[in-house]
């Protein structure tokens, strides 16, 4: 008989979006005529740049002719786009990655999930809370974060970032080996300080620990003030790993490209003492497990680094950030507590009248048809929040903050 990796029976399941979807249908069998507006999915809705699709028809044409067709291709990335990552996405902000140290993948998603498996099952894990669900499920998966209990993992220290703290988690007050930063964060739409992720820098290099620094909303930010990568902060390439996607800067949920830097300095340590680079070690799993980006879809990535990718890639950033701008004050217009919207698509809000996230989702989707997301979906310090996303076109945000204004009984 088989046997089962019993840590996946630990999970609480997708109940959030299966949950939402249920709701969602029961509402329109019983209202067939509700025109419902999705505020609730962080999917893109624009297309992708021009420039993308172009250099992408061009690489279609070269698969076709037999001196230009590739086949396999490196795993960690065509140096074309590696070279374009660096001096486009580091070079300018004096930070120093070499090309071995990015890797080219299909996704955050898959590397956020999969780099745990460089690190040992008995590290303590701390994760910042709500944040996206990734984090927390593949450590579960993995076997690192014990009992499941009243929502909680016993063995995971949850950071939490609420309206009390201005979103900023505090530094764990016991010893942890691994954590996970989310920033612009989803779901919460807030960002780090330069002198607040300095100190969780100060904490990985006095503790042994690592930061894994999700960035997927990075071309988000608009304030001058707010880093765009933990490697401009000193001290990071000694402790951080980063994730960056194409996803959201590009509109490439659909057609996947990402990538992950590893400094070759980023160290850990066997139960003896001995010191690794990590970089080595997730070279050997990229390799090990994943086939390369199809030389198509890196063209394309390479692309929004043209001067015109450039151009439509702010043009595509600026209409979500519009979006955010109209949520953001028409909510706030009413009284609502928002926060996020300024630096990240995503706006976070406080639920009125001191209601849970789902009786406010139930009464956003009846009062307003719209759908939302409860914050209770991203952990549990989500709990009396509710995210909306910029995602949406011009129109049904509009409409939206509209029928917010008009229908909501606040
Ligand atoms: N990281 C965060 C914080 C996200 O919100 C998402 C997607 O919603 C991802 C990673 C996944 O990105 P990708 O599409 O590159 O897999």
């Amino acid at each position: 008989m088989a046997l089962l990796n019993e840590n996946y029976l630990k999970l609480p399941g997708s109940y959030l979006f299966a949950e939402i979807a249920r709701r969602v249908a029961k509402f329109k069998s019983e209202n067939p005529t509700a025109d419902i507006i999705r505020l609730g999915i962080g999917d893109v809705t624009l297309p992708l740049p021009a420039a993308s699709l172009e250099a992408m028809h061009k690489a279609v044409d070269e698969m076709g002719a037999p001196e230009t067709f590739r086949g396999y291709g490196p795993e960690q990335g065509y140096d074309f786009l590696l070279k374009a990552i660096i001096e486009n996405d580091y070079a300018p902000r004096g930070v120093k990655i070499e090309m071995d140290e990015v890797f080219v993948s299909d996704g955050s998603k898959s590397d956020v999930g999969n780099i745990q498996e460089v690190f040992g099952v008995d590290n303590v894990v701390a994760i910042t809370d709500p944040v996206y669900p990734v984090y927390l499920d593949t450590n579960v998966m993995a076997g690192r974060t014990g009992e499941y209990n009243n929502g909680i993992f016993e063995k995971v220290v949850y950071l939490p970032c609420n309206a009390e703290n201005n979103f900023i988690p505090a530094l764990p007050t016991q010893k942890v080996d691994i954590i996970y930063l989310c920033v612009p964060n989803n779901p919460t739409g807030t960002t780090l300080s330069r002198s607040e992720l300095k100190k969780w820098v100060d904490y990985a290099k006095t503790n042994g620990a690592v930061i894994l620094f999700d960035s997927a909303y990075e071309s988000y930010i608009q304030e001058n003030d707010v880093p765009h990568s933990i490697y401009e902060i000193e001290g990071a390439n000694e402790v951080a790993i980063e994730f960056r996607s194409f996803s959201k800067t590009a509109g490439f949920t659909g057609t996947r490209c990402a990538y992950t830097v590893v400094p070759k300095s980023v160290t850990a340590k066997t139960a003896s003492g001995e010191t690794h680079s990590l970089n080595k070690l997730w070279n050997r799993r990229h390799t090990t497990k994943f086939n390369g980006v199809p030389y198509i879809i890196q063209r394309g990535a390479e692309a929004i680094y043209s001067p015109a990718g450039k151009a439509q890639v702010k043009e595509m950033v600026a209409y979500y950030m519009a979006n955010a701008k109209i949520i953001r004050e028409g909510l706030a217009g009413l009284g609502l507590q928002v926060f996020g919207g300024v630096n990240a698509p995503y706006i976070w809000l406080k639920t009125p009248g001191g209601l849970d996230s789902w009786s406010f989702f139930d009464k956003l989707l009846i009062e307003a048809n719209i759908v939302g997301t409860p914050g209770t979906g991203f952990g549990p310090a989500g709990e009396g929040y509710f995210r909306l996303t910029a995602f949406g076109n011009r129109e049904n945000t509009l409409a939206a903050v509209e029928r917010i204004k008009t229908r909501l009984k606040l």
